[in-house]
């Protein structure tokens, strides 16, 4: 699982720019270093993509930058749905789509952002792995996204998840200047501990992520308790032993001090039965994680795969609660607007 290269424009747009690339790029316009900040607060503090909003500089200065830079995102449809979720679908310089999900539950909005342009993981239930990895998204990409919905919103949402299309350890480079960017004191000063990065991947990528000591926090898309199963619902993961991923994991908690989450969908007759929960048991207690269970939202391209039982899901809770446990059940959101996990930008791309 390499990383593929980011397939950016020369010029990053604005809002990918760190402050000395910006310094760097405003000093080659024969302007003073000192713009620099005032063009990255400007973008990063305040949201401005169009430098022609920034009063603050020069009108000659504006237009010169106007003319040199493009947004990396424009947003083409916004949808609400019923219990207020909201779906932002972007279209890339290249013509390509990716969605943003600002999700509100009481006073906390998380912002569910995307890595990748389609998905190599191949989770048999999700939607965003079904075209393949069409490509990664550069860092103005990432970035953007929280940009534009925290503008859309009129204030700093409370946490961002990567857990829209892709798989984010697989363009950490791209991702973690993004991650630095949001959390940038001179920008949007975003805390990195309402940050969590998920992933589907490998014991090598997540020791990388713990190298970068970003502050973030990790969720670990496991969705399995035994290399078969989860050969057979993870395709794309590669080949390795299922507790490796939870061994890397718990060096995860260990050398941050904060519990890693454990993702796992539950399918009817897939993954649901008592004997997956008992193995999943011992495969993550005294391991510093939390298992988050969340009963599967149907997807079209798999008529087959089923949520389990209110019954099932419930006896699945209570098998790891008896084996000392933290767990809890997931409610699903955005049902209505096909926001819901594993959902994002198939309808449209499928023609549906
Ligand atoms: N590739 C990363 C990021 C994508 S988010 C990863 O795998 O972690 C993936 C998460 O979306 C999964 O862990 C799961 O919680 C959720 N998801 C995807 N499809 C889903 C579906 N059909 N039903 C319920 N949850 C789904």
């Amino acid at each position: 699982m390499d990383d593929l290269p980011a397939d950016g424009p020369g010029t990053p747009p604005l809002s990918g720019m760190s402050l000395d690339a910006m310094r760097d790029f405003l000093v080659a316009m024969d302007e003073p270093p000192y713009r620099a900040k005032q063009v990255f607060q400007a973008v990063q503090q305040r949201g401005q993509l169009d430098p022609t909003d920034m009063t603050a500089l020069p009108i000659a200065l504006r237009q010169r930058m106007a003319e040199q830079l493009t947004p990396a995102l424009a947003l083409i449809e916004e949808q609400a749905s019923d219990d207020g979720t909201t779906k932002f679908l972007f279209e890339l310089a290249d013509g390509k789509r990716v969605e943003t999900v600002l999700i509100p539950e009481g006073d906390r909005n998380t912002v569910c952002v995307s890595s990748q342009v389609g998905c190599p993981i191949r989770c048999v239930f999700c939607a965003s792995g079904v075209e393949g990895l069409i490509r990664n998204l550069t860092t103005a990409e990432i970035a953007e996204q929280l940009l534009l919905v925290r503008a859309r919103l009129g204030e700093r949402p409370s946490h961002v998840v990567l857990m829209g299309m892709g798989e984010p350890l697989l363009n950490l480079d791209a991702l973690a200047d993004a991650i630095r960017l949001w959390t940038n004191r001179d920008g949007m000063g975003f805390s990195p501990r309402r940050i969590t990065v998920s992933t589907a991947g490998t014991p090598s990528k997540v020791d990388r992520l713990i190298e970068l000591e970003l502050g973030v926090n990790l969720a670990i898309s496991l969705h399995a308790p035994d290399d078969e199963t989860r050969a057979r619902l993870v395709p794309g993961s590669p080949k390795g032993r299922t507790a490796d991923l939870v061994e890397a994991g718990t060096r995860f908690a260990r050398k941050t001090g904060r519990d890693v989450t454990v993702e796992y969908v539950l399918m009817a007759g897939e993954n649901d039965q008592p004997q997956h929960a008992e193995r999943l048991a011992q495969l993550v207690v005294g391991r510093h994680i939390h298992v988050n269970l969340i009963p599967l939202n149907p997807v079209s391209h798999q008529p087959d795969l089923q949520a389990p039982s209110g019954n099932a899901c419930h006896r699945f809770v209570n098998i790891l609660r008896d084996r000392h446990v933290s767990v809890t059940l997931r409610t699903q959101r955005g049902e209505d607007i096909a926001a819901a996990c594993g959902q994002l930008a198939m309808e449209r791309s499928l023609g549906e």
